[in-house]
């Protein structure tokens, strides 16, 4: 799956703005300023529509010193590069869903080793859980909607499809403090 800088809704009675109608008791929303926010809230019951920002994981996969990236097939930014990502289904957790991606847009097997951080995009509209890992078996090629994938270099990447990679990267290629080493255990 690729994560567009919008929040593309899974519903069709959901607009960019949010819902038309309230899903209680189907009668108009209105928008309301409500702990210092426009909301959507219904004209007639107590409904008010929270739009959250949607949970994504994905992996920063790396092989021989190379890092995994995929070539986005949909827009935004169709023809650039980014790391192998995905909304999180109910059911799945975030590890599970960036172990799927990397399988489904680059063929590839991963392993995942510690979580790298936790980001959102330029127009918050959704969270990313990024992990680090290893591919362990498989060749990269693009699948589903990935045009291609491949491994490069870090010093020799391609451009990038999201500002929020090139803050990712930057963490991953940071060295790390010994207070960072083993401070905070990651449950896995
Ligand atoms: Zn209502």
């Amino acid at each position: 799956m690729n994560i567009s800088e919008t929040n593309t809704s899974h519903t069709t009675s959901q607009t960019k703005s949010g819902l038309k109608f309230c899903p209680k008791c189907a009668n108009s929303l209105e928008e309301r300023i409500l702990e210092g926010k426009a909301r959507q809230a219904c004209t007639v019951c107590d409904f008010v529509f929270y739009r959250d920002p949607k949970p994504v994981a994905g992996v920063l996969a790396l092989k021989d010193q190379k890092l995994l990236l995929i070539q986005r097939g949909n827009e935004p930014k169709l023809g650039l590069w980014s790391f192998p990502t995905g909304y999180i289904d109910i059911g799945d957790t975030p590890a599970e869903t960036a172990v799927r991606e990397a399988k489904e847009e680059a063929d590839v097997d991963v392993e995942l080793d510690e979580l790298l951080g936790v980001y959102s995009n330029e127009s918050r509209t959704v969270v990313l859980i990024i992990y680090v890992g290893r591919i362990v078996a498989g060749t990269p090629a693009g699948r589903a909607e990935a045009l291609d994938a491949r491994l490069f270099v870090p010093d020799a990447l391609p451009e990038l499809a999201f500002d929020h990679d090139y803050h990712i990267l930057e963490d991953l290629l940071r060295p790390k403090t010994d207070s960072q080493q083993t401070e905070f255990p990651i449950n896995k």
